[in-house]
């Protein structure tokens, strides 16, 4: 099969230093395998986005030597094959509406495994949509952290796929556009390990195929926090691209050339001495 990757930011900030290592690690592996690079902007939770930095992320890409093989999809723009799996879901009978306040969960840490609402319907009010979740360990393994498993009813519960504003989760999304995108492999960060064994029960009820999945190791601050799109001081600056790349490159083990002059120059040269495998660094690392 020919391998076809993806980096899929959110547009909640401008491209920071953890969004270009995926961006970087997902580039590198889908050049390695002659494969085909997408992106996919991941705009579908209008109050979290930040006006503009969709625009801002896709405009700054090509500055750091990376051109993505089809035309950038946007999420916002493919809401009728969400309402699509959805509905394929509520007719398998497989979702059910939840009126379930934070209070209502309480007693069980938040996670909600009973199946059903245990709350009263309040026709008022719109509920969110959660998918019932089996009582097994879903298990995949990632190329990077090796193999990972999860009891998805004791850890997740039945999550929410739809949410009470009607906005689809991020998880449907996603699970929808690698199906529908073709991708074959997720290169991403790992602070969305945990979100892999969700996705992968989706593709099951869904009837879709499980792609592979590498997690590059986690980008933290100085105080070893994750970074986040929302903390400006870790932006990065789109007009010195090659300091960024280099440090990206650093992130991920390979020994960035000195000499490059050009970002794809750069990442030429990063691809010669690239193996996937050897992204061995399986433990989090901070950014200096
Ligand atoms: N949109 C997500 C983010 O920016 C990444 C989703 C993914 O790669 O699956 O964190």
């Amino acid at each position: 099969m020919n391998y076809r990757g993806r980096f899929a930011p959110s547009p909640t900030g401008l491209l920071h230093a953890g969004s270009l290592v995926a961006a970087v690690g997902s580039w590198l592996c889908a050049r390695h395998a002659n494969g085909r690079w997408l992106v996919r902007m991941e705009d579908i939770d209008p109050p979290r986005e930040v006006p503009g930095s969709a625009a801002a992320i896709l405009s700054a890409l090509p500055g750091f030597g990376m051109t993505a093989d089809e035309p950038a999809i946007y999420q916002s723009s493919r809401i009728a094959a969400y309402d699509a799996a959805f509905e394929q879901l509520r007719e398998a009978e497989l979702v059910f509406p939840c009126w379930c306040s934070r209070s209502d969960l309480a007693a069980t840490g938040g996670i909600h495994r009973d199946g059903h609402c245990i709350a009263p319907p309040d026709l008022h009010r719109a509920p969110a949509w959660r998918i019932r979740v089996p009582d097994e360990c879903i298990a995949f393994f990632d190329e990077l952290q090796g193999s990972q498993q999860q009891r998805l009813r004791e850890v997740v519960g039945d999550f929410v796929i739809r949410r009470v504003e009607g906005f689809y989760s991020y998880q449907l999304a996603c699970v929808v556009d690698d199906a529908w995108q073709g991708i074959t492999q997720v290169v991403r960060g790992s602070d969305l390990l945990d979100s892999t064994p969700r996705q992968i029960w989706l593709q099951r009820c869904l009837g879709l195929p499980t792609p592979g999945y590498l997690h590059l190791p986690l980008v933290l601050d100085s105080d070893g926090r994750k970074l986040s799109k929302s903390e400006r001081s870790q932006e990065i600056d789109p007009s010195n691209p090659m300091h960024a790349l280099r440090r990206a490159l650093s992130f991920l083990g390979i020994a960035p050339d000195e000499t490059a002059v050009y970002p794809l120059e750069l990442l030429e040269v990063a691809l010669r001495q690239f193996d996937p495998h050897q992204l061995t660094q399986c433990s989090d690392h901070r950014v200096a």
